[in-house]
């Protein structure tokens, strides 16, 4: 495994700076570098796939398409929930970003699309599906993973465990 540039398991300090529809929507700034572990599905795969062979210091724009960033826009991820599956003293409002659990027990991501009579209509489509997504990514350091790291697939950052 080479050292010196991003390979599948090595850890990866990047800088980068996230657009979509040409704002700002999320970015290192002020916030200091991001780990990931390559390879291990921390970040994105249309990202990541991008970084693979760059450098310390090399610099990159990269534009992921919806399929390799959270997923083209699914009219079918839609579920009416009646209404009255919901406590009673939660504000039922359109907007509103909900974590649902479903038949297999993992949370879901829901937003509320429309709110009816007697039923809710909830959207399953992660809130950046469909859209272009664009990056630019320097990459910090590098450096090999701890056993534990490798072990949990991603990285530990300094005193902090998970
Ligand atoms: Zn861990």
């Amino acid at each position: 495994m080479s050292e010196n540039t991003v390979t599948n398991g090595q850890v990866v300090s990047m800088e980068y700076t996230l657009w979509v529809g040409g704002e700002v929507l999320d970015t290192s700034d002020g916030q200091g570098p991001l780990q990931f572990l390559a390879g291990y599905g921390n970040i994105i795969p249309g990202l990541e796939q991008e970084m693979m062979g760059m450098k310390i210091g090399d610099e990159k724009e990269v534009t992921v398409a919806p399929a390799d960033g959270y997923g083209e826009y699914d009219e079918a991820a839609f579920m009416d929930v009646p209404r009255k599956e919901f406590p009673d003293d939660m504000s039922i409002e359109e907007g509103l970003e909900l974590s649902v659990s479903g038949d297999d027990g993992q949370a879901h991501y829901a937003r509320i699309d429309e709110v009816g009579d007697d039923s809710v209509r909830l959207d399953f489509n992660h809130p950046l599906a469909g859209q272009e997504l664009k990056f630019k990514v320097k990459v910090v350091a590098l450096r090999a993973p701890t056993e534990e790291e490798v072990e949990h697939g991603h990285v530990h950052e300094a005193g902090h465990h998970h």
